[in-house]
C-alpha cells in the first residue's frame, strides 16, 4: 500500500542483520503535512459526547492564555527548521498548526483544542528577569539563566536543529539587553533522562569547548545509563508504537494531528548527548552554577528514571522538570514502557511543595510558568493529589475484586482535580492510568482461569465471527452500534471481523470511521492520535517505514558498548541456533577492550574478557575494530561487507564462523502490523 510517510527504509536486510539497536524511541523521519485527509465528518454522537464532556470546564477561562504570553520578547511568525539531514524536510514546522485558532471544529475535543490553542503559544519569553524561555520550538521548553560569565542553559530540546535554532533566536533577542555579555552557554543542566531534554545538547555546544572551557553539564545520578539504555531492548516496539501515540504519519488538520498534550510533538532530527561531569544523586544537593544557587531535588522513579527538579533561593523560582506538568501525565505510555509509580511521584511533588514552599515563582520543562506563591502551592497539592488519587482508588478497586477494565470504566476524578486543566486527561488518561497501576501491583493476569491461556487474537476473531453466523451478520450488527453511536462495541466486533479476514475492506473502512470518532472525542492527543493512526493504516496498509538510525550516531557513540550486546541477544534465532556451541571476541582496537560472546542452550552470552584470559585459547574468531566502525554498522553507515574490508577492522581465526554467528541474528521488524493481523 502506499506509503504517504517520509520515513524511508535505509537499511536492506543484510544492512540490517547487524543492526544491533534500531530501539530508540525515536527515530529521524518527519511527516509530511501536506497529505491527503481522510478524515470524515463528525457524527451528531460525537458532537453531543464533546459537549457533554467539557460542560463542567471554562474553555473561556483567560488565566492560561495570559501564564502563557506573559513576558513575551520576540515571536517569529512561523518557525520552520530544516533537517541537518535533509534540508528539503522540516525538522519542526509551527506553520503546519496554523489552522488551530477560533472555536473547536466538530471534529476536534474542545479541551483538546483549548490545550492545542495554549501548545501554539511560541516564541522567547522574559520569565523573570535573567531568566529566559523558548517555548514552541520543540515539544519541550529550553529555559536560559544569566550567570556571571554566560548562559546557564536548561533542557537543550530533542534535537541538534531545533536547539542551535532556538538558541540563536535568543540570543539575537537578549543581545540589546545584555549587551556586555557573550553568548557563550557557562553551564549545562539535563533535568532528566528522556531525550527531550537532551537531545539537541551538540547543536549549541561542542566537546572541545566543553573541555576547554570546563563547562559543567549537571545531571541526575543515572542519566546516562538510563538515557541511552532506557528503551534499546525493546525499542523498536516502542517506536513503531511511537508513531501512533504521536501520530507521525497523520496530516495536521482538524481531522489529523493537532497535539500531543505536552507539546506539538517530538521533533525528529539529529540526537546527540553529553556526558555529564557533574551528577545530583541526593535531597537536598546545593550548588552554586556559575554565580547562581541551585537547591537540587533528587526524584529518581518519578515522571523519568533519572530526574531532578531545582530552586533557586534568590529568584524564588521552582523548576518543576517533568515531574509535574499542565496535563495529567503517563503512568503508562501508550507507546510502550515500564509502567511508573504512581505513590513515589506523588510523594516527590509533596516533599518539592514543602521543601520548596517559598516558591514564588514556577517553570517546567514543557507548557508554560506559573505566578503567585498559593497558586503554586494549589498546583502542587493539585498534581500531587491526581496521582496519589489514582493510585489509591486503583488499589482499593483492586482489592474488592475488580479487573483492569471494570477499574478504568468506574474510577473518575473527584471534581475538585477534574476541574483543573492541569490535571486533564491532554496526556495522561485516567482510564490507562489506572490500569497502570494495576499492571504495577498486579501483572497480566486478571486470575479468572478463562483468562489463563485463551485463544490467541486471529482464531478468537474467527471463531467469534463464525459464532455470530458469518461476516456479514457482523457487518449488520457493526452498522447498527455505528448508527447508534455504540463506537466501543462496533469497534469490538469490527476488529473480530478484519482479523478474520483483513482482505474485507467494508468492514475495514467501517473499523475505521468508527476509530474517527472515537479519536474526535478523545480529549487525550495520543489517544486522539492512536485511533487515527489505527484508521489511516485500516485505509492504507500497514506503512513501510524504515528507522534513520544515523541520527542516532551521535548518541550510540556515548552508549557503552555492553548495551548493544544485550540488544542483539534478544535477536538470536534460537530455533537456528539448537546445539550450537559457538564464539566470538570483538576487540575494540580504540578502546582496547575485549568482549567474548558464546552461544549457549539457544541463548546469546557476552563478558568483558582481559587479553590474558585462558579462555581466549577457545575463541574462534576475534574480530578486531573501532568503536566508531562499530557504530557505523549498527547505523547503517556502513554494510557488514564494508567493515570486513574497512582499514579499521582485522579478522582473526575463522572467517566463515564470524559469517555464520552474525547469520544466527534476526533483524526487528521496524513496521509491524497494529490494526491488521500482519
Ligand atoms: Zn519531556
Amino acid at each position: 500500500m502506499q506509503d504517504f510517510s517520509t520515513c524511508r527504509p535505509i537499511l536492506n536486510n543484510s544492512r540490517r542483520m547487524l543492526l544491533l539497536a534500531s530501539s530508540i524511541l525515536l527515530a529521524a523521519c518527519t511527516t509530511s503535512t501536506a497529505q491527503v485527509s481522510n478524515g470524515k465528518a463528525a457524527t451528531a454522537t460525537t458532537i453531543a459526547a464533546n459537549a457533554k464532556s467539557v460542560s463542567q470546564l471554562d474553555l473561556d477561562d483567560p488565566q492560561d492564555f495570559k501564564d502563557a504570553t506573559r513576558g513575551l520578547i520576540a515571536s517569529p511568525e512561523n518557525i520552520q527548521i530544516p533537517s541537518m539531514a535533509d534540508p528539503q524536510e522540516y525538522v519542526w514546522d509551527t506553520k503546519a498548526y496554523n489552522f488551530i485558532q477560533g472555536e473547536a471544529p466538530d471534529s476536534v475535543n474542545p479541551s483538546l483544542w483549548r490545550q492545542a490553542k495554549l501548545n501554539n503559544i511560541k516564541g522567547l519569553f522574559e520569565f523573570r528577569p535573567g531568566i529566559y524561555q523558548l517555548r514552541g520550538f520543540d515539544l519541550s521548553n529550553m529555559t536560559l539563566i544569566k550567570g556571571d560569565t554566560g548562559w546557564i542553559v536548561i533542557d537543550p530540546l530533542t534535537s541538534k536543529e531545533t536547539a542551535k535554532y532556538a538558541y540563536d533566536f535568543a540570543m539575537k533577542h537578549l543581545a540589546n539587553r545584555y549587551p556586555d555579555m557573550s553568548s557563550n552557554i557557562s553551564a549545562v543542566v539535563f533535568t532528566h533522562s528522556h531525550i527531550d531534554h537532551f537531545g539537541g545538547a551538540l547543536g549549541i555546544l561542542s566537546q572541545e569547548d566543553i573541555e576547554k572551557n570546563n563547562i559543567p553539564i549537571i545531571a541526575p545520578s543515572g542519566f546516562m545509563e538510563e538515557a541511552t539504555s532506557e528503551n534499546i531492548l525493546a525499542g523498536t516496539a516502542m517506536l513503531r508504537r511511537s508513531s501512533y501515540m504521536y501520530g507521525k504519519n497523520l496530516p495536521r488538520n482538524e481531522y489529523g494531528h493537532i497535539d500531543s498534550g505536552l507539546g506539538k510533538g517530538p521533533a525528529f532530527g539529529q540526537f546527540s548527548i553529553i556526558e555529564p561531569n557533574i551528577l545530583v544523586g541526593k535531597t537536598p544537593t546545593n550548588l552554586n552554577v556559575d554565580g547562581v544557587d541551585f537547591q537540587f531535588q533528587y526524584t529518581p522513579g518519578s515522571e523519568a528514571p533519572a530526574e531532578f527538579t531545582f530552586y533557586l533561593p534568590e529568584y524564588k523560582v521552582l523548576s518543576g522538570a517533568e515531574l509535574v506538568s499542565r496535563n495529567m501525565h503517563n503512568l503508562y505510555t501508550l507507546r510502550g514502557a515500564k509502567v511508573r509509580d504512581a505513590l513515589k511521584w506523588s510523594n516527590y511533588i509533596e516533599e518539592a511543595r514543602t521543601q520548596f514552599g517559598d516558591a514564588e515563582y514556577y517553570f517546567a520543562s514543557h507548557h508554560w510558568p506559573m505566578w503567585g506563591k498559593d497558586s503554586i502551592q494549589n498546583f502542587l497539592k493539585q498534581q500531587r493529589d491526581t496521582y496519589k488519587f489514582i493510585h489509591d482508588q486503583s488499589l482499593r478497586r483492586i482489592n474488592k475484586g475488580m479487573t483492569p477494565g471494570e477499574i478504568a470504566e468506574d474510577i473518575t476524578l473527584p471534581p475538585s482535580l477534574a476541574s483543573e486543566f492541569s490535571n486533564r486527561e491532554y496526556y495522561g488518561t485516567i482510564k490507562h492510568n489506572a490500569r497502570a497501576v494495576y499492571q504495577n501491583y498486579i501483572g497480566w493476569y486478571d486470575a479468572n482461569p478463562a483468562h489463563l491461556d485463551p485463544l490467541p487474537d486471529p482464531q478468537r476473531a474467527s471463531a467469534y465471527v463464525k459464532l455470530a453466523g458469518g461476516g456479514s451478520k457482523v457487518m449488520e450488527q457493526a452498522q447498527t452500534s455505528y448508527d447508534e453511536g455504540n463506537y466501543r462495541w462496533a469497534a469490538e466486533i469490527l476488529n473480530h471481523l478484519v482479523f478474520d479476514d483483513p482482505s474485507n475492506m467494508a468492514a475495514r473502512e467501517l473499523l475505521a470511521k468508527t476509530y474517527d470518532q472515537l479519536g474526535y472525542q478523545a480529549e487525550s492527543g495520543p489517544w486522539r492520535d492512536s485511533y487515527l493512526t489505527g484508521a489511516k493504516e485500516l485505509r492504507e496498509g500497514t506503512p513501510d517505514a524504515g528507522v534513520e538510525m544515523s541520527a542516532m550516531r551521535d548518541v550510540f557513540l556515548q552508549t557503552p558498548v555492553s548495551n548493544f550486546f544485550d540488544a542483539l541477544s534478544v535477536r538470536l534465532k534460537s530455533e537456528e541456533a539448537n546445539g550450537l556451541n559457538t564464539n566470538l571476541k570483538v576487540h575494540f582496537t580504540d578502546k582496547n577492550e575485549s568482549y567474548l560472546l558464546w552461544i549457549e542452550n539457544s541463548v546469546l552470552h557476552y563478558r568483558l574478557i582481559d587479553s590474558t584470559e585462558a579462555t581466549q585459547k577457545a575463541v574462534q574468531t576475534t574480530l578486531n575494530l573501532t568503536h566508531p566502525l562499530f557504530v557505523d554498522l549498527l547505523i547503517g553507515k556502513v554494510t557488514f561487507k564494508e567493515m570486513l574490508s574497512s582499514a579499521d577492522s582485522k579478522i582473526e581465526g575463522n572467517q566463515a564462523n564470524l559469517i555464520t554467528f552474525f547469520s544466527l541474528f534476526e533483524a526487528p521488524d521496524p513496521s509491524f502490523a497494529i490494526v491488521l493481523p500482519d
